[in-house]
């Protein structure tokens, strides 16, 4: 065999374990179907804006190791990530804090708002949220579910949020304090210089075939190699046998601006169902641009089918039990690793998918990091 491991996808997972396999003094061939390298995690330099190419990527990790890890390829600023959430023309602060409490019902301390709270639930006698809505209006009240939640999960998740996981939610920091970090880990920040480079440091000195479709010349590929790194989807893997898992596609309209600064915020969350996309992102606030003009993207989520590119696995009831079937066929290939956030069909932030590789580097080649 030419190559001790193929690895289908180079996004960050397939970055990391290339990277230590090199340094195991292993072969790799990384082929990539899109025309570049990274992922979602591309960044590219616009008139010295980096913009986050699939949308929005901020890093966060309360893993001391993933982040001393990453912190070899980059230096990260001091960037905190601080939502504004907007519905029809009112303003409210990320994640569910204090100020946006104190602006939804001119309150000022934690207890009034946890009695504002408690009074907006009390009839619904929620002991166990069954699901996404139970859980918000469980956590934040009524207000705040209509405002805030609704409009914008349906919206991003094209399901009523009875349909949904309470879990989502759960991601999402709650606070009887004042603090708008929308984040509760230790580290946080944007590498400088942008992710893409990140990834090329990663693959330094590995072949890597872009434009090449893994499952479209696995025969040809697989004689290549002893083992196979998978990241693409599962499903399509199987070539769909067991049935279609679902995700969530994102469509992206960027565009320039003549001016230097558009909404004042990274994030600016349209909350309400009515704006058609569920929020804009303006790429230079990451990195505290003062560049003259600007770039601004705004995010419209819509259901994947086929030939898109799928972005977040829906992990509801119906598609984790399918995917434990394909999980137990994978469990069962002798020389494929299915690994990264569609390979393993996971609601994965960059860290966890950092984490990840990093556990199978230890596993698959004895690395120690
Ligand atoms: P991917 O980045 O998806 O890489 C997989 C690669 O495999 C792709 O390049 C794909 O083209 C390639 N591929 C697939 N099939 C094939 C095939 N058959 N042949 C060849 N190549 C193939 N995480 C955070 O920590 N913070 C954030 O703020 C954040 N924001 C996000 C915002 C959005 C809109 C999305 C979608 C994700 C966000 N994430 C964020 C998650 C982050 O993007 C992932 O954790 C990370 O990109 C996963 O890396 P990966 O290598 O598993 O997958
Ligand atoms: N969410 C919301 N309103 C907001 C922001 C988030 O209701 O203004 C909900 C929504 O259901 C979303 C979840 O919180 O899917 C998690 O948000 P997060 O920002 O983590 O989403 P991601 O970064 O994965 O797009």
């Amino acid at each position: 065999m030419k190559y001790d491991y193929l690895i289908a996808g180079s996004g960050l997972f397939g970055a990391v374990f290339a990277h230590e396999a090199k340094k195991k003094g292993k072969t790799c061939l990384v082929v990539e179907k899109r025309g570049h390298i990274a992922g979602n995690i591309y960044t590219e330099e616009v008139h010295g804006i980096q913009v986050h190419r699939y949308g929005a990527h901020i890093f966060h990790t309360s893993d001391k190791k993933v982040w001393e890890y990453v912190n070899r390829f980059a230096e990260f600023n001091q960037y905190i990530n601080s939502p504004i959430a907007r519905y029809k023309d009112e303003l409210y602060n990320l994640p569910f804090n204090m100020n946006t409490f104190s602006k939804m019902w001119g309150i000022v301390t934690p207890k009034e708002a946890q009695e504002v709270i408690a009074g907006q639930i009390a009839d619904l006698h929620i002991t166990e949220p069954q699901n996404l809505e139970e859980q918000a209006l469980s956590l934040v009240g009524r207000d705040v579910y209509e405002k805030l939640i609704k409009g914008y999960t349906e919206k991003q998740w094209g399901r009523d949020c009875r349909e949904l996981p309470s879990f989502i939610i759960k991601r999402l920091p709650l606070r009887f304090t004042y603090d708008n970090n929308y984040f509760n880990d230790r580290y946080q920040g944007i590498p400088t210089g942008g992710y893409t480079r990140i990834v090329e440091k990663l693959l330094e000195g590995t072949e890597v075939r872009l434009n090449t479709d893994y499952l479209a010349h696995r025969a040809e590929l697989d004689s290549l190699a002893d083992r196979v790194v998978y990241t693409g989807m599962i499903d399509q893997f199987y070539d769909y046998c067991l049935g279609v898992l679902e995700y969530r596609s994102v469509r992206f309209e960027t565009e320039e601006l003549e001016q230097e600064n558009y909404q004042g915020n990274a994030v600016v969350n349209y909350t309400e169902r009515e704006v058609p996309y569920t929020r804009i992102i303006e790429h230079k606030h990451f990195e505290f641009g003062k560049q003259p003009t600007t770039i601004i993207s705004r995010e419209y989520s819509s259901e994947w089918k086929k030939g898109d590119e799928p972005y977040y696995p829906v992990n509801n009831e119906k598609n984790d039990s399918l995917y434990a079937e394909y999980k137990a066929k994978a469990d069962s290939e002798s020389r494929v690793i299915f690994g990264g956030r569609l390979g393993s069909y996971r609601y994965y932030d960059m860290d966890k998918v950092i984490a990840s590789a990093l556990e199978l580097c230890e596993r698959e080649l004895g690395a120690k990091i």
